[in-house]
């Protein structure tokens, strides 16, 4: 193998491996430094495709557990769940989606050098171990080593009660009771799926509402259907101390209601440590290249140049001048594509970050993109916003998933669509319209005038558009 390219990408998650193929596409001779065995990065090994594998054997278990209403004829027999099945069909599919990745990197002639890359001067790339040499890229070192779980002051993740989503993914045992720290993304998605597979779930968090990215309104109607579907929901609540033992976790915590301070205690368990994700820059040696770091994070600008010539950052490993970069696959992708057409002389197409879709997978689920109402209305904007629930709708009743809306946050003045966020069925894939919409500067007038297909989920969209302006019809 040649130890001369001209780009090198250190880490293959959704960033480095798309920003790879899309390099070699354009000509570039392209290698990528991976330290795991296998391809593919959080993503596809710990991250979205594990957890939505797991969330699909949840609503496989809730159609079956409604079987009278659907018809089915189960007979009398107790409906449970199979964690052995439902692992190895997960890991079926994972290998599936890695193996994939190593066949489009032979395709596009992509060399995969095994072990951990280290940056080591100009241009250079020595790997430390596993496949121990030095790199050189003639036009850019790509860094995209992404991020890992991390805890919070006073709690000590042990692997085995206090664990991470790393080994939430892996559990062989429906645990009987389990506490969630943290309700972003990761944890209300492991609070619906731990919930449909039995256990009792207490959710924790530190700020007044559920999914606290969301617009309001979303956070305040999944709260709603946690409760009712039984699980504990702490807002606002600090957790004081985690003690793991032989049977499971003591936590105490603190709420704001709590005259003097004064703590509870409930013992769970597991407890999930889900407040967020830190950047991998270990063994990078990316102080020592000179790399301007914030808070761990690599500092580039809005190209991903870093502080030092010839070398980029992407994905979950970066900041930028704004803090708050999300850590998302699809947002890592289209930064590697951008970046690989920059280093290939192709035009620099910068990405909009107020158009970046959001997804989370719990039930039900949430889709949303651009400013929320809160957002709009702190930028200025003069806002109207129109509502549509999905349990007016006649797909939604035939699917049994009623509840949930979709908002329109809008321009007055221009009637430009601002942000739009839904949760209910289907909200994830109907993000993808509101995206686009997003992306065209469309206006609530022109999503009105465009003709949605019946009976479909879809619909829920238009209705909010005819809202926003007054006119739903069938509200
Ligand atoms: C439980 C969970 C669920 C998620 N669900 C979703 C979802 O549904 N949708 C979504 O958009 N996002 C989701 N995410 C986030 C998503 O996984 C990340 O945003 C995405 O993987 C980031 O990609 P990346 O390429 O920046 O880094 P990563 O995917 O973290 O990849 C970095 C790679 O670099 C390698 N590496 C690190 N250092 C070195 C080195 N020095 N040398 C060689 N290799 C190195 C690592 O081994 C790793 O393979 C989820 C995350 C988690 C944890």
């Amino acid at each position: 193998m040649a130890n001369e390219y001209d780009v090198v990408v250190i880490g293959s998650g959704t960033g480095g491996y798309v920003a790879a193929i899309r390099a070699a596409q354009l000509g570039l001779a392209t290698a990528v430094v991976e330290r795991a065995p296998v391809l593919g990065g959080t993503c596809l090994n710990w991250g979205c495709i594990p957890t939505k594998a797991l969330l699909e054997h949840a609503h496989a278990l809730k159609i079956a557990q409604d079987w009278k209403e659907w018809g089915l004829t189960l007979g009398q027999a107790a409906i449970g769940i199979d964690m052995n099945q439902v692992q190895s069909r997960k890991d079926k599919i994972v290998k599936g989606l890695t193996g994939g990745i190593e066949f489009l990197f032979k395709k596009n002639k992509i060399d995969w050098i095994k072990g951990s890359g280290r940056l080591a001067g100009k241009g250079r790339v020595e790997i430390t171990d596993g496949d121990k040499r030095t790199l050189t890229a003639r036009k850019d070192i790509i860094v995209a080593t992404g991020s890992q779980p991390r805890s919070v002051p006073g709690i000590t993740i042990d692997k085995k009660r206090i664990i991470t989503s790393d080994e939430a993914i892996g559990l062989k045992d429906v645990p009987k009771s389990i506490a969630i720290l943290g309700s972003g993304a990761v944890g209300v998605e492991f609070a619906s799926i731990f919930r449909r597979f039995g256990s009792e779930v207490t959710i924790i968090e530190l700020l007044p509402r559920l999914v606290p990215i969301e617009d309001e309104a979303v956070s305040a109607e999944l709260e709603r259907s946690f409760r009712k579907q039984g699980i504990t929901v702490l807002t606002g609540t600090k957790v004081t101390s985690a003690k793991a033992g032989g049977n499971g976790v003591d936590v105490e915590f603190t709420t704001a209601q709590a005259p003097d301070g004064k703590t509870t205690k409930i013992h769970v368990e597991l407890l999930l440590v889900a407040t967020g994700r830190g950047p991998v820059t270990t063994g990078l040696g990316a102080e020592d290249a000179g790399l301007q770091l914030e808070r761990g994070y690599i500092r580039v600008d809005t190209q991903y140049r870093t502080s030092v010539a010839g070398i980029s950052a992407i994905g979950d490993v970066i900041t930028f001048e704004q803090p708050g970069h999300p850590q998302l696959a699809h947002l890592s992708s289209a930064e590697g594509i951008a970046l690989a057409e920059r280093i290939a002389g192709r035009e620099f197409r910068a990405l909009n970050y107020d158009q970046i879709p959001g997804c989370t997978y719990c039930d039900p689920e949430i889709g949303s993109v651009g400013l929320s109402e809160a957002k709009a209305r702190a930028r200025g904007y003069d806002v109207r916003v129109g509502t549509f629930k999905f349990g007016v709708l006649g797909r939604a009743r035939i699917a049994g998933e009623t509840e949930g809306f979709v908002k329109i946050v809008a321009d007055t003045k221009y009637d430009e669509i601002l942000g739009v966020h839904m949760i209910g069925p289907r909200s994830t894939e109907l993000v993808a319209e509101a995206t686009l919409a997003l992306k065209l500067e469309c206006t609530v007038e022109e999503l009105i005038r465009t003709i949605h297909a019946h009976p479909t989920m879809s619909e829920a969209v238009v209705e909010a558009a005819h809202a926003t302006h007054g006119s739903a019809i069938h509200a």
